[in-house]
């Protein structure tokens, strides 16, 4: 299998254009950690890399903007962030093998996402490069000035199998005056979810709020950022909370990969349950799991891919949108449900 790792744009371009130009199926990737740690590997005639499009092309931090090609390593991009005590508070969970294509790719969020939202909510501009060898510039530089982004969010957990991403703009946060950490530990789920619920409907604004049932029992992780002064609230308002060590946040961050490499089979959700089931199926599953309470999603290994059907129409959406960009499919070839 040949292997191409374009240095700029312009040869990622070209790169795709001439494989597609001789029908040659392409997998495409960043570091490919996803194949080497237990992803399924897409056959391939081409492997197109794009580890070695790493540049920081603009980082304004007056603006809280900045651009990378989607190369870059996502713990340099969190690095030079944080030497300006800014931050993007994705919090992939497999970070240091992870490039910002990858990330974007694979629409990775973590913690922070309950009040920080996803990659959607921070990109405010990209470059891809299509099977043609045409560069597509969507949106900017500009925050609020994200006219033509749609293209782009296609890309956003589209895994590769549209087009490459060359370069992700994004808008960037300031690092909270300071940060805290509150644990609650429940003997029930009931229970946990409860105490969510009361924190939801208080004025608490929490940048994120966890339950895992790790190591026993169930666990409500609080984060607070903010002005000391907020966060003396928290510390009045959750009155039976233990303050705990933030670095709590990078177990839970790591959690699921060590998970997935450790426990190939799990418990498998129904993909289309009910927010009001999260006490009930976190209560019975019989594997560790992290509720992002706040923002209604579990991680817990699926032991079968969903198939098609339990998609409803997104499936056939998904495969009009395959077909304007891919029609000959030959690029991640199987990715997706096994299908696109
Ligand atoms: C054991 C393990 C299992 C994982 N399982 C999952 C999982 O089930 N679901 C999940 O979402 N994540 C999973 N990940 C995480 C995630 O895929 C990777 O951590 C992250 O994408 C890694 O970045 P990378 O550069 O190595 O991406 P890669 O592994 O190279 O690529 C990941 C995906 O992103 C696409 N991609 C990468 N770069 C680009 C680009 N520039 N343009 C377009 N597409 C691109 C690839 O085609 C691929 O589909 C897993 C990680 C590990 C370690």
């Amino acid at each position: 299998m040949q292997m191409f790792c374009p240095e700029s744009p312009e040869q990622l371009a070209e790169a795709l254009r001439e494989a597609a130009g001789l029908r040659r199926t392409i997998r495409l990737g960043g570091n490919f950690s996803k194949d080497r740690l237990g992803g399924s590997i897409c056959p391939a005639g081409v492997t197109l890399s794009t580890h070695a499009m790493k540049r920081l092309l603009q980082y304004d931090p007056k603006d809280l903007t900045v651009s990378v090609q989607a190369g870059m390593a996502w713990t340099d991009l969190e690095r030079t962030l944080d030497g300006h005590r800014q931050m993007l508070p994705l919090d992939p969970g497999w970070a240091n093998e992870s490039t910002v294509g990858g990330v974007v790719a694979a629409n990775l969020s973590g913690p922070r996402r309950r009040l920080y939202g996803t990659a959607r909510d921070m990109i405010i501009g990209m470059k891809f490069a299509t099977l043609e060898g045409k560069l597509i510039d969507s949106g900017g530089m500009v925050v609020k000035n994200v006219a033509g982004l749609d293209m782009a969010k296609l890309m956003i957990g589209s895994f590769g199998t549209l087009a490459a991403v060359a370069v992700v703009n994004f808008k960037v946060f300031p690092i909270p005056e300071e940060s805290r950490t509150f644990e609650m530990r429940f003997e029930t789920a009931a229970q946990a979810f409860g105490e969510r619920d009361r924190i939801l409907q208080s004025h608490l604004q929490p940048t994120a709020l966890d339950i895992v049932n790790w190591p026993s029992g169930f666990r409500l992780l609080v984060r607070a950022g903010g002005h000391p002064r907020v966060i003396e609230r928290y510390t009045r308002e959750l009155p039976r909370a233990e303050i705990v060590n933030d670095s709590v946040w990078n177990e839970v961050r790591e959690f699921t990969p060590r998970f997935l490499v450790d426990r190939p089979q799990g418990a498998v959700i129904p993909i289309a349950s009910k927010l009001t089931q999260m006490p009930s199926i976190a209560q019975n599953l019989a594997v560790p799991f992290i509720a992002r309470a706040g923002s209604g999603v579990i991680y817990a290994h699926h032991a079968e891919s969903p198939q098609p059907a339990d998609l409803g129409g997104a499936f056939e959406m998904m495969t009009k949108i395959k077909q304007m960009f891919d029609p000959g499919r030959l690029l991640n070839r199987g990715r997706l449900y096994g299908r696109i």
